[in-house]
């Protein structure tokens, strides 16, 4: 049996679609006992029932939704080693005419959602680590960490935060045995933006999408179980994965 993830206890926020879904599938599939959370529980239950994972349902947004759905995941399966900080949402538009609500939900979800995901974990993780064992905290960003894409301004500065925060806390962490992975996916097909308020928005990232062959959330997730079975001295600390036709 192929079983990288063998011994590991994961947590994927997000794992209600797209890239959380793909990946809790795939860390299941190589040995990991998954716990999922999102919002959406029937989406969750369904899945966690297909991989023998446990949903939990959590709103990244609040503090106190995370902190006990870390409860319960220390209740239920131990303490995790392996936390993919997955959960993001993206609602573009022309700055001058956006709904400041979406930025609201972006900050909110992007940046104070993966720094309470990060902090409810952390003890865990370094705990794992401090007793010899590979320990993993994947933050998914985007390529729009760092890439200029008009109407994407509050997105790509939500994901610019996330990146860097990755790499100060590989700082704090790295020294003490905890890998830190920042993750910054290109165009991936997923239910990311079906939410938008601006339709003309969401048209054009069909259009990108298809004309740039955008990824199935397996290639994301494959790569994500890939990094975390590495022996643990070894990050792959920084990663851009694009369609190849992204250029
Ligand atoms: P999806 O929309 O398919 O998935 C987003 C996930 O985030 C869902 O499971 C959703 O669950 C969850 N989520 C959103 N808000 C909350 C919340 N408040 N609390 C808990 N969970 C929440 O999109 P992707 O799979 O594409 O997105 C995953 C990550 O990948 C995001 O961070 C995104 O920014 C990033 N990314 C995606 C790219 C792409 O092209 N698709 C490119 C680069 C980065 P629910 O609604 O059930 O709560």
């Amino acid at each position: 049996v192929n079983a990288p993830l063998a011994d590991r206890i994961a947590v994927v926020t997000g794992a209600s679609s797209g890239i959380g879904a793909a990946t809790a599938r795939r860390l299941a599939a190589d040995g990991a006992r998954v716990a999922l959370l999102a919002r959406r529980v029937d989406r969750i239950k369904e899945l966690a029932a297909e991989i023998s994972g446990l949903a939990v349902e959590a709103d990244v947004r609040l503090q106190d939704s995370v902190l006990a759905a870390a409860r319960t995941v220390r209740g239920e399966l131990g303490r995790p080693d392996l936390v993919v900080a997955n959960a993001g949402v993206m609602l573009p538009a022309p700055f001058d005419t956006s709904d400041t609500a979406e930025w609201d939900q972006m900050i909110s979800t992007n940046v104070n959602g993966l720094l309470y995901t990060s902090r409810a974990f952390a003890d865990d993780l370094l705990a794992a680590a401090a007793e010899g064992r590979t320990a993993d905290l994947v933050h998914v960003s985007s390529i729009g960490a760092h890439v200029v894409f008009a109407n994407y301004g509050v997105y790509g500065a939500t994901k610019a935060a996330v990146s860097h925060l990755s790499r100060i806390l590989r700082a704090e962490f790295g020294p003490r045995g905890l890998r830190v992975h920042n993750l910054e996916p290109g165009l991936v097909t997923t239910e990311l933006g079906d939410t938008m308020e601006d339709r003309g928005q969401f048209e054009a990232l069909a259009e990108w999408r298809e004309r740039n062959q955008s990824l199935p959330a397996t290639d994301i997730a494959d790569i994500i179980a890939f990094s975390t079975a590495l022996p643990r001295r070894v990050n792959i600390a920084d990663l851009v994965v694009l369609p190849t036709v992204q250029g």
